[in-house]
């Protein structure tokens, strides 16, 4: 059985022992000595106040969802997670039947209105579309999910930074956060509203390009290392004030109106 210890850290990863098939992934991919490395390849979190808070970045590499966090508060849920619809076989299991995924998430304040968010989120689909079939014959399967920020809350639960976003397991497709005005934003909140502006080559974009965001999933499942480990210290999160007024001036049209125009 695997022993524990009094924990001071409220971030740390809680291992599925029933659905962990020991592969070894998770102590192998986390370079904060959390695992205990005379276990492998059992995970058994050793050091749990060396884990990074809200880092995710075993979970989101675990073929198996078999990794929870204590202190989750971001609706993170395994990306590989097991719904319990196994195969009823003989349960021999002989050969290695886990799937590889890749999770992408999109976070965006608009999909009614917004230029930038439809015009990425069509993107995307795109990219998504052709990528998804080519993966699945390298063994991995592309999950995406999509995320309207509809308030400040949800803009605090997912630590988001500026609209629209694209994470590949849990890493912004985009290194800088460069910004410019968003009309269509503005209209909607009827305040000053800028939006991301994506930067790929020496270029800058109000959508991202479509090999921008293929890049991005390829280098994630085929780039290794080279990727890092994708818990980097967070930084502490605050709201950005843009999006503060963003929210604020969207709800107070929508009581001016009493919802019955811009609901
Ligand atoms: S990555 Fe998942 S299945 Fe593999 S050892 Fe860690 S918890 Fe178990
Ligand atoms: S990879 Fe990240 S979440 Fe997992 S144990 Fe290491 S620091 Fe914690």
């Amino acid at each position: 059985m695997h022993s524990k210890k009094e924990v001071k850290n409220s971030w740390y990863p809680v291992i599925d022992y029933t659905n962990c098939t020991e592969c070894g992934i998770c102590i192998e991919r986390c370079p904060h000595g959390v695992y205990d490395l005379q276990k492998v390849p059992t995970p058994v979190v050793q050091n749990p106040e060396s884990c990074i808070d809200h880092c995710h970045g075993c979970g989101n590499r675990c073929p198996q969802g078999a990794i929870v966090y204590a202190g989750e508060d971001t609706g993170w849920i395994p990306p590989h997670h097991k719904t319990g619809k196994q195969s009823l076989g003989c349960g021999c299991n002989s050969g290695d039947h886990s799937e590889k995924s890749v999770l992408v998430e999109y976070l965006y304040l608009d999909l009614n209105t917004c230029d930038r968010c439809i015009g990425t989120d069509q993107k995307l689909e795109e990219v998504v579309s052709v990528l998804a079939p080519a993966l699945k014959l390298a063994g991995y399967t592309v999950e995406t999910r999509k995320i309207e920020i509809a308030t400040k809350d949800i803009a605090e639960k997912h630590r988001f930074i500026s609209s629209p976003t694209i994470r590949v397991n849990g890493k912004d497709i985009c290194k800088s956060t460069s910004e410019s005005d968003c009309g269509c934003c503005g209209k909607i909140s009827g305040t000053q509203v800028d939006c991301r502006v994506f930067e790929y080559g020496e270029e800058s974009f109000e959508v991202p390009p479509k090999e921008m965001i293929a890049s991005a999933i390829l280098q994630e499942v085929f780039g290794g290392s080279e990727m890092g480990c994708g818990c980097e210290e967070p930084d502490e999160y605050v709201c950005p004030p843009n999006l503060v007024s963003f929210f604020e001036g969207k709800e107070a049209k929508k009581v001016s109106c009493e919802g019955n125009c811009c609901s």
